[in-house]
């Protein structure tokens, strides 16, 4: 047993190898990969619990029996943990193929009394937002790809329709900046200016041309990082700017944040 000290990149299976040798946990250049050349210059297999704790049943009972659970592209069951404005935040097991649906209205017990779904991310902070319109999407990973989003690490974000998604997208890349490990240039400068001017931006104070400068900071980080830490810290944000454009237009020069200013006046 080794415990670590919290890092998210630590998440990375050569990070995570760094530090379980006691080094600064960042991640290594692959090749060669840990199955290759991992712990101590081993050979090593990296995997979460969760695929491990398929393996008994999978012992037990037949590949051909857990081929057969879930879709022909999503086999078995996975962990989804929910959060945001519903009824039951927790963490259940669903067949892969269910509906998001029935994960959030059944298990979730539904958004909160008077709420609506606004937008929904499907796969942790990293992944693209979703809308409304593709919560009957199966919890299936090729469905989900192919409107534009992931079940990544499998934890749902549910919002209502007083949630300003330019403050979300400020705090996933607050959170982004502080786990950045500062090995190379495009996440340690990216996410520290994309973190200054969204915080500009979520205050009323930018300009739409520093709403551009952010799209361009974005696209000069995706596909440059040295790991995928860098390139999803603009995920969220760049989906979020597309499907709610509107939104963080209306932010620019309004010297506050006109979506919590308008949910505020149905309060008063
Ligand atoms: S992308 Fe970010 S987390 Fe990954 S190596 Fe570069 S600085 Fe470190």
């Amino acid at each position: 047993m080794h415990g670590g000290a919290g890092a998210y990149i630590c998440g990375e299976e050569t990070a995570l190898i760094d530090s379980l040798e006691g080094l600064r946990g960042q991640p290594r250049l692959k090749p060669p990969f840990p199955a290759v050349k991992g712990l101590y210059g081993q050979p090593t297999v990296v995997n979460n619990v969760e695929t491990l704790s398929n393996l008994p049943h999978i012992v037990n009972n037949g590949g051909a029996w857990f081929k057969a659970l879930g879709t022909e592209s999503s086999t078995g069951t996975r962990l989804f943990c929910c959060s945001g404005h519903i009824n039951r935040p927790g963490t259940y097991e669903m067949l892969l193929g269910t509906p998001i649906r029935e994960l959030l209205e059944e298990e979730c017990g539904g958004m909160l009394a008077g709420d609506t779904l606004k937008a929904f991310q499907p796969g942790g902070g990293s992944m693209q937002v979703l809308l409304p319109e593709h919560v009957d999407l199966p919890l299936d990973m090729n469905e989900v790809q192919k409107a534009g989003s992931s079940l990544g690490a499998g934890a749902m974000i549910f919002m209502n329709q007083d949630t300003c998604l330019v403050d979300v997208s400020m705090r996933l890349v607050d959170f982004y900046q502080h786990e950045s490990c500062g090995k190379c240039v495009p996440c340690r400068e990216g996410t520290y200016f994309e973190s200054q001017l969204m915080h500009k931006l979520e205050r009323g104070e930018a300009t739409s041309a520093e709403l551009a400068t952010l799209s361009d900071i974005c696209s000069n980080m995706d596909g440059r990082c040295f790991c995928p830490l860098g390139d999803t810290a603009t995920w969220f944000v760049m989906s979020a700017y597309k499907a709610f454009r509107d939104e963080f237009e209306a932010h620019c020069g309004a010297g506050r944040c006109p979506v919590k200013a308008r949910a505020l006046a149905q309060v008063a």
